[in-house]
């Protein structure tokens, strides 16, 4: 339908067909939180939600971009010319790509790209890395780049930190680009490895809601820096690169290490995350899904109480999904807003959405977004 849906747009704005048209979707992190700069675990699946990008090649240096989302004319901009941080709107995330290419010595002579996205912008659900790396892998394939997955969210990812200018790391690119259905991604942030895990949930009779709270609170603004300066600080106290080096094990030993209560509370939070995802994966791999539920609700507490990163509309979202009978829950992403997911039997599915609907509607918070993250496939080529 989408795909239909662009393939016309493109034709109607460019006045020919497409050379072919590409998806990539969204994605939600189900554990481990603030951990890829500690160079340590994360675990996203891809979400149903995808952007959709026609797009053909040109020779003349010209790139002209169009979204189907956003008002506007087409943006057209010259591949030669392209400098980071000018600002181009939405219009740098594709541009960025192509810059990102460029840069690393692909000669990319031009294109043509109309796109439509069904990720929800803002909600941490990534709907940037969607448009970066469906951008990516349309270029790859056209310009037979014969780049690998991996490389390919390397190169979104520098095109969004250093283009757009925004310093994320590179799980959201990653889950994008090499997420397959039924599983969840184990990426190891240090080496960046990546292993598919299962995480078939309907074979389960279990389902993955996400509760876009459809908040973001402006508290967030400088919180991400300041935690990520707190678990260096940790690192250097403690004597290693990276929190990743601390043991679980030894965890408690090395807090007793740290005079400071809010660089022992960052500390304790990573180190206890990165174990978390671990459990998770152990459970996962033994096919024991439900297991999962108490180690998510553990990894809220962690970020509620340790890293302080939530808010009142995700605590929310948490306690009164596992009041309603929820297998467990937690917020995901970076926090102050955002997104929380939350595991149930299918046949609680509907029950405990509306316990959490009527949950916000009691405390006057506006109206969550629910639905269910199906793990779905990463970025391919639909048409
Ligand atoms: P998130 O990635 O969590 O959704 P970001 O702020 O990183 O939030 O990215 C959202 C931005 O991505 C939007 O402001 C817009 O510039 C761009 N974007 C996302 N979806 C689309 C779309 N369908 N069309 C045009 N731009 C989009
Ligand atoms: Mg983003």
């Amino acid at each position: 339908m989408e795909q239909v849906g662009v393939r016309e747009g493109f034709e109607e704005l460019y006045g020919a067909a497409p050379e072919g048209v590409w998806a990539a979707p969204g994605r939600v992190n189900l554990i481990g939180e603030y951990t890829d700069f500690n160079e340590g675990f994360v675990m996203p699946l891809a979400l149903p939600h995808t952007a959709v990008a026609a797009v053909s090649r040109r020779s003349d240096g010209v790139l002209r971009l169009h979204s189907a989302d956003i008002e506007g004319p087409v943006v057209e901009l010259r591949v030669d010319e392209l400098t980071p941080r000018s600002d181009t709107g939405w219009a740098a995330y594709p541009a960025g790509v192509v810059w990102a290419l460029r840069e690393a010595g692909h000669a990319i002579g031009g294109a043509d790209l109309h796109l439509s996205s069904t990720v929800p912008t803002g909600a941490g659900l990534s709907s940037s890395a969607a448009l970066e790396v469906v951008t990516a892998l349309a270029l790859d394939e056209l310009y037979g780049l014969g780049l690998t997955r991996p490389e390919l969210a390397r190169l979104a990812q520098r095109a969004e930190n250093d283009f757009v200018g925004v310093p994320c790391g590179v799980m959201d690119q990653t889950a994008s680009a090499c997420c397959t259905e039924g599983h969840a991604l184990h990426l190891d942030c240090r080496d960046l490895s990546i292993r598919q895990v299962p995480f078939d949930l309907a074979a389960q009779g279990l389902e993955l809601l996400v509760v876009d709270t459809r908040v973001k609170h402006a508290l967030g603004d400088g919180a991400y820096a300041e935690r990520r300066a707190g678990c260096e600080e940790g690192a250097r106290q403690l004597g290693v690169s990276h929190l990743r080096d601390v043991a679980y094990e030894e965890l408690d030993a090395a807090l007793a290490r740290l005079s400071d209560e809010r660089v022992r509370r960052y500390v304790r939070h990573v180190v206890s995350d990165d174990h978390r995802v671990e459990r998770v994966i152990t459970l996962l791999d033994a096919g024991d899904v439900r297991a999962i539920g108490p180690v998510l609700t553990d990894g809220h507490a962690s970020l509620r109480d340790d890293l302080r990163i939530s808010c009142p509309e995700l605590d929310l979202a948490v306690s009164a999904a596992n009041s309603a009978g929820a297998l467990g829950a937690r917020m995901t992403g970076g926090g102050f807003g955002g997104s929380a997911v939350v595991l149930v039997e299918a046949a609680d599915a509907d029950g405990v959405t509306k316990a959490v609907v009527e949950a916000f509607a009691e405390a006057g918070f506006t109206a969550p977004r629910v639905f269910p993250a199906v793990p779905s496939a990463g970025a391919r080529r639909i048409g």
